[in-house]
């Protein structure tokens, strides 16, 4: 088993919260010097904090709060300490801005390089980095991580996929880092091309940056005869590094060093207990020039509390795969569901193909779900019972995860939209009335 920072991974549990309280207090002292937190904290006397659970004093950040601070609002250096900039990938609304000191990039370069080696890549390794780089921080990111284990970096970014096979293909890539939809994409050019994806080099892939389920994974994994390893980050968060599975692929180690987790009810705020599903709350513990505290990520996870200390040998607590963002979640017919319900469903039958799309329509004052589903070239033998058996088995399938009633319709291979980046895998008209 491997380790970058064995210490630091394996610290026991007393020891770990005895560093978080008191990088907690350095932390709330240093807000003081941002304009956005020095009122906010008027009332607060963090030389009482005596656990990490008093973190629950403090108020909390929202991205709306960095949203009306922008730009330099949060920031607690001066401004020639700044070193670099990145922006949050507006998924939903106005994009966000994040700084970041020397020692901030070094920081954040040390938890990737832990990640990476968490996973059992290594110098050794041939690592192409198929995600945007610039001010999208899923490059950048896992780029100084993967430099600074050591191994050789291939920026190839995201798009030309032919080029991204051909880069494989002559530099023995072993490891890449993409997001589920386009490394899944990957594969169909490489089958179109007359390759087989298994016959590569690649024994790594770290997936990330957008939600996807245990299924999807599992079909990576096939597709490509390699472990995927599941990725947890956010810009405001500094961005990939924050979580990470381990060999183990029973959740994701947070590094509780630098990031204090809470999980609260996304309703009221309120913390949940452990093993509860609700919105992660992050205190960053270690960062010099924007530090954030309870930030209010969106995203939907809980802890996994299965009372046992993970068999890799760290300590550090373990979050479940993201099972959507708070602002995901779709209401059809009152029933409240998320889309990765209904992937989890599509990618447990073999015959369907790696691309669907979920269309919501109103049909006079109702709700309907159609699920566009691509099937695999040799479905479209001209056996039409065997089509509607499919059918009638994904419809149930679906009802019985998510209640509602699904139509499906579908598709030739290749006829839903691609995606180089986030995949936009739901279509809302409801609102067109
Ligand atoms: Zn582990």
């Amino acid at each position: 088993m491997a380790f970058w920072d064995k210490h630091a991974e394996t610290l026991p549990r007393d020891k770990l919260e005895e560093l978080q309280v008191k990088r907690l207090k350095d932390t709330v002292a240093r807000c003081r010097k941002s304009i956005f937190y020095r009122n906010r904290l008027k009332d607060v006397d963090e030389s009482q904090f005596s656990k990490p659970e008093d973190v629950s004093r403090l108020p909390f950040t929202t991205k709306n709060n960095l949203r009306m601070n922008y730009d330099f609002g949060l920031v607690t250096v001066p401004r020639d300490e700044i070193v670099r900039m990145h922006s949050s990938s507006g998924t939903t609304g106005k994009a966000t801005v994040i700084f970041h000191s020397r020692t901030d990039i070094e920081t954040w370069a040390d938890l990737v390089a832990r990640c990476i080696v968490m996973t059992g890549a290594g110098k050794a390794d041939v690592f192409q980095n198929i995600i945007s780089y610039g001010m999208f921080t899923g490059g950048l990111g896992l780029h100084y991580g993967a430099e600074k284990v050591g191994m050789l970096t291939i920026p190839s970014g995201v798009g030309n996929t032919k080029r991204q096979i051909q880069l494989m293909q002559d530099f023995n890539t072993t490891v890449f880092h993409a997001t589920p939809s386009y490394i899944l994409y990957v594969s169909e050019v490489m089958v179109q091309e007359g390759f087989d994806p298994r016959e590569f080099d690649l024994r790594i892939g770290f997936v990330g940056a957008e939600p996807h389920s245990e299924q999807t994974r599992q079909r990576i994994e096939d597709i490509y005869d390699i472990d995927a390893f599941n990725s947890y980050g956010m810009s405001e968060l500094n961005g990939p590094g924050v979580a990470f599975e381990c060999e183990e692929k029973n959740g994701m180690h947070l590094w509780e060093d630098q990031y204090l987790l809470e999980v609260v009810d996304p309703d009221n705020g309120e913390v949940l207990a452990p093993g509860e599903e609700g919105e992660l709350v992050v205190t960053t513990l270690g960062r010099e020039a924007m530090p954030l505290l309870r930030y209010r990520t969106g995203d939907l996870a809980r802890i996994v509390d299965d009372g046992e200390k993970c068999s890799c040998g760290r300590t550090h607590v373990r979050i479940s795969r993201i099972k959507g963002r708070c602002d995901d979640m779709l209401i059809v017919r009152g029933v409240n569901l998320y889309p990765s319900q209904i992937e989890d469903v599509l990618m447990s039958f073999p015959e369907v193909a790696t691309t669907y799309q979920i269309i919501l329509e109103r049909e006079g004052s109702l709700d309907s779900l159609i699920v566009r589903v691509e099937l695999y070239p040799k479905m479209f033998d001209g056996d039409l019972r065997k089509l509607r058996e499919l059918e009638s088995d994904i419809v149930k399938s679906i009802q019985d995860e998510i209640v509602v009633r699904p139509r499906i319709e579908f598709q030739e291979p290749g006829s839903l939209p691609r995606s180089e980046g986030k995949a936009v895998r739901v279509v809302d008209m409801r609102g067109e009335m």
